[in-house]
């Protein structure tokens, strides 16, 4: 494909990004490899995705994103309550603590302490991003059609990833 090509549906996007959250950077692709993606098939998320038609290789770009367009907002039943005593002994007791718990189904599932008090602790299962504006800074690096398998898998499979 040429070197004009445009970034639209059906295909393999190489990215470098910052992502700077109340002006702190919380994750980069700096000294890593570009992040790879399927464009047009959610691999990213919606906002992000909506900000790259039509870019180019080597073009940059600095997009902000809300919430609702990014991790979401924060869903206030997203917070449980949950005794105290049915935590391991090994898990520190601390607000910002990160934990994972699973469900009925056996999905392991994140979660934070929100707050606790000597009875119980209050879980935050919210994604840490929810409900955060998302400053990204986006460099298109490598750009090439899509395979069929990967369209038809909805995602890329550079990076050793052949399922
Ligand atoms: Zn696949």
């Amino acid at each position: 494909m040429s070197e004009l090509s445009k970034i639209e549906d059906g295909q393999v996007v190489s990215m470098d990004y910052t992502l700077q959250v109340d002006g702190e950077v919380v994750d980069s692709s700096e000294g890593r490899e570009p992040l790879e993606f399927l464009q047009g098939a959610g691999n990213i998320i919606p906002g992000l995705e909506q900000e790259l038609y039509g870019m180019a290789v080597g073009e940059s770009k600095k997009v902000v994103i809300q919430p609702d367009e990014g991790y979401g907002i924060i869903d206030p039943d997203a917070f449980v309550e949950v005794p105290r005593d049915q935590f391991p002994t090994n898990i520190p007791m601390e607000v910002g603590t990160e934990i994972t718990v699973t469900d009925q189904d056996n999905n392991p599932m994140n979660a934070r302490i929100d707050s606790l008090d000597d009875d119980n602790v209050i879980l935050d299962f919210n994604h840490p991003l929810a409900g955060k504006e998302l400053h990204f800074d986006v460099k298109i690096v490598g750009l090439r059609d899509a395979t069929d398998e990967e369209n038809e898998h909805g995602h890329s499979h550079d990076g050793g990833h052949t399922h």
